[in-house]
């Protein structure tokens, strides 16, 4: 593409707001402040796409404009594949990306068909068209680094160094969520341009390609017990070791690289970007050896900071799997952030939700920050969070706010959207859509799922499930997809987006989504013998045998 296509937030380009709300989604993620790279349909996560291939894009477009209120567009790896006659409660939308027969999923298969043009490689949020740029995964980030600091530092990281890499479209919700907890965060970036991105953004505060002045700066800050964030510019396989040599031990160690595709996403030691690229093109074989010589000074260094005192976790990106595959012994000792952190949330119906205004409008967001407040003024964690935001996020693209809510709130957050834009009080429709991790959205043995209480960690009727579920409902989105966060084969997860137009079917479908949704995780953590789940289960009746206990 030459250049980004733009909102025409004016006018209507569909034929109501069901199809214009999923079309502006597209044309959001595609967005250059969003977009890591528009130009490539890449979104985020490494190869992370929203249409296979620019002709694709169009087809999508023309497909969405002209989609009639009792249709549905089928999407399959990131092409419109054909419309089907529905009904006007059915999804408008349904996408599947990345799948492979489970004998066929791996990355070298993969690549094989994706260069025959057939498949896409389309993440979590990219090809479900959700994605709203790093405010997406940083709340779950921030309470990933709140569980470890109460965990391990008495609820605060306040003098404590955080080493982590990656300053990607996930990965820079890292500085803004270790200053968030007071403490020091070093984050190895090998890109200068995403260094200065965030830079520009003001994701992270200063930058540096010293590992001595990095270090001596982290060390004054923590020391005084104040945060900063410090962008330092290297190679994550050099600097990890180079610290062990020189005994610059951090108090937490993880890594947000793209780790989870060792050809596109990882970029190997002692190579530029621009090199990396290159080589990839030329000698692919020659790259996959090179990444993983490079994985595995990084995982074994990984290992040694762990061995060493410090608390070090897999951020989601399959690290320990490619380690593992590079020769490091030893490496699964080191537990996966949803396992160590997030399970006891997640387990009970809480999980990432995000909400985008499709008017352009950012008082719309505000207005349903208001209201949220309002609603449960008792709720410290959540009045924290949204002035965090406030203060500290600028919007990328359509104005939109990721927030992590529970059950009960979801549904009261479908309501109050309903009233407040059919009263006029917002100046256009809301989409509500949801990050892919959540409690009963997601089958990954080394993610999501690891060390599942009754072992069911491989276990994908899930995720199958909940899409299937939220079509019923009548979600306008639907997605099943493979492979995001960790990549081929390691994967499988759902996504749902519902619009809220004021009408009186948008309302009945985003309140019976709404409910259904959290409720697949509740579910899904009682069926493993989660005893809060089991209780919420049983709460609010979602297993009706289970009142017979
Ligand atoms: P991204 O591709 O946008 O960014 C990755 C960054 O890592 C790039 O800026 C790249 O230059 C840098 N990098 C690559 N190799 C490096 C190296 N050896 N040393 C230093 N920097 C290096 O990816 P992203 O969206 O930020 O996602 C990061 C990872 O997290 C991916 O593997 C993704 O699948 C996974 N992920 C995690 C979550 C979560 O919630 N934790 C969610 C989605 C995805």
């Amino acid at each position: 593409m030459h250049r980004p296509i733009e909102i025409e937030l004016g006018k209507m380009s569909c034929r109501s707001w069901s199809q214009e709300g999923i079309y502006r989604l597209l044309l959001n993620v595609l967005h250059p402040d969003v977009a890591e790279k528009w130009q490539d349909l890449l979104v985020y996560g490494g190869t992370g796409k929203a249409a296979r291939n620019v002709e694709s894009l169009d087809t999508i477009i023309h497909a969405l404009k002209n989609l009639k209120d009792d249709e549905t567009l089928l999407i399959q790896s990131g092409k419109a594949v054909g419309v089907i006659q529905s009904h006007p409660e059915a999804a408008r939308v349904l996408v599947t990306s990345s799948h492979l027969v489970p004998s066929h999923a791996t990355w070298e298969e993969f690549r094989r068909l994706e260069g025959c043009g057939l498949t896409m490689y389309g993440q979590s949020t990219a090809a479900s068209w959700a994605y709203i740029g790093m405010q997406g995964v940083l709340q779950g980030t921030c309470d990933t680094f709140g569980e470890l600091a109460d965990q391990h530092f008495n609820g605060s990281l306040k003098g404590k160094i955080v080493l982590s890499s990656g300053l990607g479209g996930m990965g820079s919700a890292q500085p803004l969520a270790v200053e968030m907890h007071g403490g020091v965060a070093i984050i190895v970036e090998v890109n200068p341009d995403k260094v200065i991105r965030r830079l520009r953004n003001s994701q992270v505060e200063v930058a540096t390609d010293s590992l001595e002045k990095a270090w001596q700066l982290a060390r004054e800050y923590a020391d005084n017990g104040q945060p900063v964030s410090i962008a330092l510019m290297g190679n994550a396989a050099e600097i990890y070791p180079q610290c062990l040599r020189e005994n610059k031990l951090p108090d937490v160690v993880t890594d947000q690289t793209a780790a989870h595709d060792l050809l596109a996403g990882y970029i190997p030691a002692s190579l530029s970007p621009g090199k990396a690229i290159e080589l990839r093109l030329r000698d692919p074989e020659r790259y996959l050896a090179m990444s993983l010589d490079s994985i595995a000074r990084h995982g074994q260094a990984m290992l040694e900071f762990a061995q060493k005192g410090a608390i070090v976790f897999d951020y989601g990106n399959n690290i320990r799997g490619q380690a593992e595959k590079a020769g490091v012994k030893d490496i699964w000792s080191i537990p996966s952030f949803v396992n160590a952190f997030l399970r006891p949330v997640l387990s009970v119906g809480k999980g990432p939700i995000r909400w985008v205004a499709l008017s352009g409008n950012p008082k719309d967001i505000y207005r349903l920050d208001k209201a949220l407040l309002k609603r449960w003024p008792e709720e410290e964690h959540l009045a924290r969070w949204i002035r965090f935001v406030q203060e500290r996020v600028h919007f990328q693209g359509l104005p939109a706010r990721g927030c992590w809510l529970n059950y009960t709130q979801r549904i009261a957050l479908s309501e109050m959207i309903s009233e407040l834009v059919r009263n006029g009080e917002l100046s256009g429709p809301i989409a509500v859509t949801r990050d892919h991790l959540d409690g009963g959205s997601v089958a990954a043995p080394h993610r999501e799922t690891e060390g599942m209480l009754d072992g069911s960690d491989a276990i994908a009727d899930w995720p199958i499930l909940n899409a299937l579920t939220n079509a019923t409902c009548g979600a306008d989105l639907v997605s099943l997809q493979h492979g995001g966060g960790v990549g081929i084969g390691e994967s499988i997860h759902a996504g749902m987006t519902v619009i809220i137009d004021g009408t009186d079917s948008a309302e009945r479908r985003g309140n019976r989504v709404l409910k259904a949704d959290p409720s697949m995780g509740i579910i899904r953590h009682a069926d493993a013998g989660y005893e809060g789940a089991i209780q919420a289960s049983q709460r609010l009746g979602l297993r009706p045998w289970d009142d017979k206990r």
